[in-house]
């Protein structure tokens, strides 16, 4: 008998072969996408409950992004900041509103919106509040994810993320996530800024206990400092809400948005912040060549139009809804392969039993049953399905998680 290799083999063998080895993707190569399902080469189709880890928030192909898109394809895509465009103005004045701020400051992935509020906090810190030359410091929180660049992972507390990388960038303090006291304790006149998800996302979808936003919140408001929310993942629906630290009821000085804002189709993250915040950044002190270009400043205001509508029948009240079903099933594992459930909105971090297997191993049980997930650390498995799946789908998933521990537990 000979050996055929398959399709998924001989697309794998070509990366491994030519890419840089920095993932360890599930052996499943994606040929097409439509809403929450992806088709691979082989014609095997899955449901995706990673979502491009809340890139793909309202789907793949989105009829009215794609036609967004298409639009802005046909007149124009480039032009540099060197010039205006007529899409950057409506984009920023349309997020600005949605988000309650004054201004937006557009760059392209998610670290470079992160790094783009830590220089302008620090710009802030010495312009605003008067914080020595050279001397400001920035809390982060340990477990935190915010990118891959020199100065993000400098702070980073995953020792895969800083190993090798170093020296860093100095001036972070960590501090453990949820913990208020500790947090007040870290404050110094120096300090410009307290940087966190109000979820993290990729430590496991962690929510911090009740009331730790609007502690953190009164903290930054007693000494002077910038609470700066890494929304990129957290944010534009995942949670039910457009921001989830509004969700928790209170409100940060500076957002940073990425993934879900480019819709699925470009990368475009965003700084928005007020004035008295991102007036710090006069010409020449910041850029990008990117950023702020008329094809993603049209896709984007597309996705900024399907969160405006925060009516029953729109992507927040149907992230709430589902969220709540995916919760309810979820419960019932709870005892039968599953440890502990953490859930925000349409997001769940799914702690697996460890005798039965890595998180990895549930990831590639889950896909031969026909369920996209990702393993996040250890036995965590993160569920985070586009907001347009339907409940069916949702319980479609659950059953495939709970087949997939059967399956563990036998083999
Ligand atoms: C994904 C992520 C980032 C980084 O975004 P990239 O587009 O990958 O650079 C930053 N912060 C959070 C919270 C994220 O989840």
């Amino acid at each position: 008998m000979t050996l055929m290799r398959s399709a998924t083999e001989a697309h794998e063998e070509l990366v491994l072969e030519h890419s840089a080895h920095n993932y360890h993707p599930l052996p499943v190569v994606v040929a097409e996408g439509a809403g929450a399902w992806v088709t691979d080469v082989e014609g095997r189709r899955y449901l995706d409950c990673l979502a491009g880890y809340s890139a793909l928030n309202f789907g793949h192909r989105h009829p009215d992004l794609v036609a967004a898109a298409h639009r802005q394809l046909d007149r124009l895509t480039l032009t540099s900041r060197a010039f205006g465009n007529d899409q950057l103005g409506p984009f920023c004045a349309e997020l600005a509103e949605l988000i309650g701020k004054q201004r937006v400051l557009p760059m392209n992935t998610g670290v470079e919106a992160v790094e783009s509020a830590l220089k302008v906090a620090r710009k802030w810190g010495y312009e605003v509040k008067g914080v020595p030359q050279d001397r400001a410091r920035i809390i982060v929180a340990a477990g935190g994810f915010h990118g891959r660049t020199i100065s993000v992972v400098g702070f980073s507390t995953d020792p895969d993320a800083r190993g090798g990388f170093g020296p860093f960038t100095p001036g972070f303090d960590v501090v453990p996530y949820g913990d208020r006291d500790a947090l007040a304790a870290a404050v110094t006149p120096d300090t410009v800024a307290v940087l966190l998800e109000p979820v993290q996302g990729e430590a496991g979808v962690i929510v911090p206990p009740a009331g730790y936003l609007a502690a953190v919140r009164a903290i930054c408001d007693a000494s002077r400092v910038l609470f700066v929310a890494d929304e990129v993942q957290s944010g534009l629906g995942r949670t039910g809400h457009v921001l989830a630290t509004r969700g928790a009821g209170t409100d940060a000085d500076v957002y940073v948005l990425g993934k879900a804002l480019g819709g699925g189709i470009l990368p475009l993250s965003a700084v928005v912040a007020d004035d008295e915040v991102l007036g710090v950044l006069q010409p020449g002190q910041h850029g990008s060549t990117f950023g702020g270009n008329p094809l993603a400043c049209a896709v984007g205001r597309a996705v900024v139009g399907l969160l405006t509508d925060q009516g029953p029948g729109g992507v927040l009240a149907a992230a709430g809804r589902l969220g709540a079903v995916l919760g309810d099933r979820l419960a019932g594992l709870v005892g039968h392969g599953v440890v502990a459930v953490r859930r925000a909105g349409l997001w769940a971090g799914v702690d697996v039993d460890p005798r039965l297997g890595a998180g990895r191993a549930v990831s590639e049980a889950m896909a031969r049953r026909g369920v996209l997930v990702k393993d996040t650390h250890g036995s965590t498995v993160r569920l985070s399905p586009p907001l347009v799946v339907t409940e069916d789908e949702i319980r479609f998933a659950v059953d495939a998680l709970a087949g997939a521990l059967a399956d563990l537990a036998e083999s």
